[in-house]
């Protein structure tokens, strides 16, 4: 069985980057070539910004590169319970973002014909229990006359055979935005975009520490350093050490996927009927789409340093896909792959400047492979004046996490998660 991912198994041709030597000069410096990071360049150079990234691996090696391509609306938790937290308007600028995030990607796809396999055919949030199925239907009503939005519709657990064929779940409901796409193809599409445009990606250079002096950031890197005006820290679960108050802030949660061979057309359009991006209301979730060539990709919780341990994981969430869709019970694993999901104390993004002047944006807890594409475009907003900085995220506090250890940190924000879910559905 492969151990990289389906995706990394997949990609289209990646370009040879070089590793940032000597001393190069730009106007923004970005770590991080994640979403984010290609994001906050690309509308940066689109307006002759003149931008370096800095990717410590490769680009789309973290969780931009592994993640379940789930292109979805929203946030963790319904508008409802955003909008009692932080009043209906600003729930509904947020709701607003998250469309527009897609949208963005669909015309960022088009406009450079990046092949990625974009399908927008929705996505089915499936009820675990009877209860989560009431809760959507509140959900429906109250974006129906809260947020204007009518492209949520309820199915009932009698009609569930017409999205999923599965006895699993009590029913569930459709958002027809939402979309999936290939995420490293996406990724590796934008970095090439960025870079036709002007903009440059260093590849295996870690940023290793940064200072200001004289209006201007200093970043190093192990064999050269870049001078800008502006530094963006796009890091997200892969913050190590270059910022402490982003590392403090974020919570790496452990997420995992495997992908089967691929399966007879007519087995995929029984799984899944209409293609669409799906996940569900457990407490450790299960999230699951098909790909263009055919398999099931297939994405839970959990990651453990054990190896031992590790291989249950795999093996638990292959018996949970099984439990799921009993007709894959002989469908071989082809790949198993996971990554670090970064987490808010609030369960929201974190979008803004830090005390010192440096851009972030991070912590889009499993919604980011639309969000982050937005983040990054409201970040270059901000550093070109041009009119960002004025919705709910970026006007939120940043929360160092009151645990001591990363392991506490993960193992209380699950449970913290756990309690949230609970609280939605
Ligand atoms: C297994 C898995 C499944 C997921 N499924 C979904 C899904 O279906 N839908 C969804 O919406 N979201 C999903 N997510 C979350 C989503 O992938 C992320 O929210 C999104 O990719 C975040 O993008 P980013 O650019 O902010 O961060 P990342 O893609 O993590 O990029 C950060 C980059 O920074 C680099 N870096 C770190 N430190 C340094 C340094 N010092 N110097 C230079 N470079 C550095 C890292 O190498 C990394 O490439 C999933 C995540 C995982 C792991």
């Amino acid at each position: 069985m492969e151990q990289q991912s389906l995706w990394e198994a997949t990609a289209n041709e990646r370009k040879e980057r070089q590793a940032l030597q000597g001393e190069q000069h730009c106007d923004v410096v970005v770590i991080g070539g994640g979403f984010s990071g290609l994001s906050t360049a690309y509308h940066l150079q689109r307006k002759n910004c003149q931008t370096i990234i800095l990717e410590k691996e490769s680009v789309g090696f973290g969780a931009s590169g592994r993640n379940g391509g789930e292109v979805l609306t929203g946030y963790i938790g319904s508008m409802e319970l955003h909008a009692k937290k932080k009043g209906l308007e600003a729930a509904r600028q947020m709701w607003q973002l998250s469309l527009d995030s897609i949208d963005l990607i669909e015309h960022i796809i088009n406009t450079h014909q990046i092949s990625c396999a974009f399908r927008r055919n929705g996505d089915f949030h499936a009820a675990y229990k009877p209860s989560h199925l009431d809760g959507m239907k509140r959900e429906q009503e109250v974006m129906e006359r809260d947020f204007d939005y009518k492209k949520i519709k309820v199915v009932e657990k009698q009609d569930l055979h017409s999205e999923l064929n599965t006895p699993f779940y009590h029913g569930g409901r459709v958002d027809e935005s939402s979309a999936h796409f290939h995420p490293l193809n996406y990724a590796l599409g934008l970095a090439e975009a960025v870079e036709e445009m002007g903009g440059t990606i260093y590849e295996q250079s870690e940023a290793l520490s940064y200072r200001k002096e004289s209006g201007k950031v200093v970043v190093n890197t192990n064999k050269g350093r870049v001078i800008a005006k502006e530094l963006v820290i796009v890091t997200n679960a892969y913050s190590g050490d270059f910022q402490k108050t982003i590392k403090k802030t974020i919570v790496p949660v452990e997420s995992i996927m495997i992908a089967t061979e691929p399966l007879s057309e007519e087995l995929c359009q029984d799984l899944i009927k209409h293609d669409r991006a799906v996940s569900d209301t457990k407490n450790l979730l299960y999230y699951f789409r098909l790909t263009a060539d055919h398999r099931l990709a297939f994405g839970g919780s959990g990651r453990s340093s054990s190896k031992r341990d590790q291989e249950n994981l795999f093996n638990n969430l292959r018996a949970g896909m099984i439990t799921v869709f009993p007709q894959l019970k002989n469908a071989q694993v082809d790949y198993r792959w996971g990554g670090k999901v970064g987490f808010t104390q609030e369960m929201l993004p974190y979008m803004g400047q830090l005390e010192d002047g440096s851009y972030y944006a991070f912590g889009f807890a499993g919604h980011g492979a639309a969000m982050s594409s937005m983040a990054g475009k409201l970040i270059a907003k901000n550093i070109l004046h041009e009119g960002g900085g004025d919705n709910p995220l970026e006007k939120a506090r940043l929360r160092p996490i009151p645990f001591h250890s990363q392991h506490a940190k993960a193992v209380g924000m699950m449970k913290f998660y756990m309690k949230f879910r609970d609280r939605i559905s």
